[in-house]
């Protein structure tokens, strides 16, 4: 995740922290320095500090039951709303995403109760009074876990309760579709959040944006994966294309961009080999600075990486996930470009393959 600093590693999980939570945290100290002065200040960011180290301890709930099904997790960054753990997959049983999701609440319910009960030694060794312990630092941490407990139980998909409600679906449609239906859940509460922060709790919209936006997404990548799952690259990729040699210039490539449909172009040696691709945005560019003689090889992408023939399009999505890369090219046994993939095409698939999904499945089932 960009805008982030890493502050430890803990069992091949390195810990990060959003610089937005600097501000979070800027914005607490300001708010209790107004009310309680430095010393307000300080206890406010003390605790916002404890409060996110049990949101640590809560994805570690998560990391470390994932680790049991085998699946690592490389990092958990720390965001104003909450922590986000990476995780290398989802688990795909069903049973075991409900101990992954469970997992995390789990452990702000060992906290609250090693709290209240340690609360409640002192309250008969040292006669506390009700008013004194409810007013301690320690009681505070006790009642926000059980804040996070229950909010994180909230079955408003990709929340924790959501991710079991999700895996509960799942056992009685199948993945794609209890995750289909779970998002949408997830979304109409996120629409009920927003609706309540707009009434006073701006923290409330930002978990609303959250929600919504990390259910759509997911949602749309599970199906994505449904879609391409066992199938090749051969399935989605171009085939029918026009190429550059290597020795045509930025004025070659802004010819071809107008006889052609395509955006961009594989530039080739003569023996058929991947050099480089050179897009449309980077003709214009040569073009704008009067360097239409330029030759493409030195305007065009050259780190583009390739699959064999025989690949599936799971590995030319984690290539392109990995890499960045906007194009893939495609090699047949002898290194010769045979083919290519975009973002696009692979999208237009993606179409293709739940509009086909969703007539299946949505059809009503035929009377025995
Ligand atoms: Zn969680």
């Amino acid at each position: 995740m960009g805008w982030s600093i890493k502050l430890f590693t803990w069992g091949g999980t390195a810990v990060r922290m959003h610089l937005t939570f600097l501000l979070l945290i800027a914005w607490i100290a300001a708010v209790q320095w107004q009310h309680g002065g430095a010393h307000g200040a300080i206890a406010g960011v003390l605790f916002i500090l404890v409060l996110f180290a049990c949101v640590v301890l809560h994805e570690f709930g998560h990391i470390w039951a994932a680790a049991r099904y085998g699946i690592r997790t490389p990092d958990v960054t720390l965001l104003p709303i909450g922590g986000v753990a990476s995780m290398e997959r989802m688990p795909e049983k069903p049973s075991q995403e409900i101990v992954v999701a469970l997992a995390g609440p789990a452990v702000n319910l060992v906290i609250a109760l090693v709290l209240i009960a340690a609360l409640g030694l002192r309250l008969t060794i040292n006669q506390m009074s009700l008013e004194a312990l409810q007013s301690s630092f320690l009681a505070q941490v006790a009642i926000a876990n059980i804040i996070l407990l229950v909010f994180n139980l909230i079955p408003a998909f990709p929340m924790d309760g959501g991710r079991v409600l999700r895996a509960l679906l799942a056992m009685k449609m199948g993945f794609p579709r209890g995750t289909r239906v779970a998002a949408r859940i997830g979304q109409a509460m996120a629409i009920g959040f927003a609706f309540l922060g707009f009434m006073g709790n701006p923290m409330l919209i930002l978990v609303a944006a959250f929600i919504f936006l990390a259910a759509s997404g997911e949602a749309g990548d599970v199906e994505m994966r449904e879609v391409i799952r066992g199938r090749r690259i051969t399935d989605a990729m171009i085939t029918r294309f026009e190429s550059i040699g290597v020795g045509g210039t930025a004025d070659d490539a802004a010819a071809k961009l107008l006889h052609t449909t395509q955006h961009e172009f594989p530039v080739l040696d003569g023996g058929g080999h991947l050099r480089g691709f050179i897009d449309s945005r980077a003709i214009i560019e040569a073009l704008r600075a009067g360097e239409g003689e330029r030759p493409v090889l030195e305007i065009m992408a050259a780190d583009v990486p390739t699959l064999h023939l025989d690949a599936t399009l799971d590995q030319a999505v984690d290539a392109m996930r990995s890499t960045g890369a906007r194009f893939i090219g495609i090699i047949d046994a002898d290194d010769r470009l045979v083919g290519y993939l975009t973002p696009e095409n692979l999208n237009e698939l993606i179409m293709i393959g739940t509009s086909r999904e969703r007539a299946r499945t949505d059809r009503p089932l035929p009377d025995p």
